[in-house]
């Protein structure tokens, strides 16, 4: 069989009353999960964190972030109350949701502390992990089936949180990563991505094709590709190609449709990732 390549532009955007939100394709045709990204557009919040800020963390009005959450999970059909909330470090420790956790972060006080990424084969467990410029990966075991979301800054990429998260997917539910889609979401992609020496030494040290993830500017000044690190760290942990769909938008360069923490100069609001088995 002819072998596809990777799915750019597998996202659909959508609108539901005023909220405006991505889709995965190949998740949707799945039939087995409720799944979105949010954008920044149908919330209630005031600037720097107009409209759609997720961010219960943030320094905005917590009675709006509600009702932004009230507004984003009609749009994908979740209860407020199944919703688990990932607590973000820039590490790479996975943490199994059960259906125990339903609330925290959210409706309830959490004790969920410094994870990156959540991962359930459970039903009615919504999982939500946060963004502004950083990676979100989306997985989707279609047989077990199982689901994870992961955070991915540059931190987590060179700490290998995706193949972290397929390795526990692997452990815990016995999943193959040949039966797994991944979808890399809208981040900061290489065009607004610009490190030093010391990011870029990470990634020379941690990966042999590190010269394909960067190109030098000028002394000091690199743009990273942050996308293709992620996409190579799963297509080398054994994930299809053919699986991986990539959302095209960049944070930065579409700021009128995403928080992004670089375009808005560190004072934004939060973007989220959602997923759940039905
Ligand atoms: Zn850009």
């Amino acid at each position: 069989m002819k072998r596809q390549g990777v799915k750019k532009m597998g996202y659909i955007l959508k609108q539901k009353s005023k909220v405006k939100y991505l889709t995965i394709s190949s998740f949707e045709e799945s039939g087995l999960v409720k799944h979105g990204f949010s954008t920044r557009i149908g919330g209630f919040s005031k600037a720097p964190y107009d409209t759609l800020n997720l961010g219960l963390k943030k320094d905005d009005d917590k009675a709006t972030v509600m009702q932004n959450y009230r507004a984003i999970c009609d749009a994908l059909e979740i209860k407020l109350s199944d919703l688990v909330s990932s607590d973000q470090v820039h590490e790479n420790d996975v943490y199994l949701v059960k259906k125990s956790d339903r609330g925290k972060g959210i409706t309830k006080q959490s004790d969920i502390v410094a994870k990156d990424a959540l991962i359930t084969n459970e039903k009615n467990v919504a999982l939500v992990t946060y963004y502004a410029d950083c990676v979100p990966l989306f997985f989707l075991d279609t047989i077990t089936p199982a689901i994870g979301l992961a955070h991915a800054g540059w931190r987590g990429t060179v700490k290998m949180i995706g193949q972290k998260t397929l390795n526990k997917m692997a452990d815990v539910f016995g999943s193959n990563p040949k039966d797994i889609l991944v979808g890399i979401g809208p981040c900061i992609n290489k065009c607004c991505y610009e490190v030093d020496e010391p990011v870029v030494y990470e990634f020379r040290k941690t990966f042999n094709y590190w010269e394909k993830l960067v190109e030098k500017k000028s002394d000091n000044h690199w743009m990273l590709d942050l996308v293709l690190a992620n996409r190579l760290q799963l297509e080398n942990a054994g994930i299809d190609k053919s699986n991986i769909s990539i959302c095209e938008f960049c944070t930065s360069c579409r700021n009128d449709l995403f928080f992004s923490h670089r375009a808005d100069d560190k004072k934004t609001g939060s973007l989220a990732a959602f997923i759940q088995l039905i």
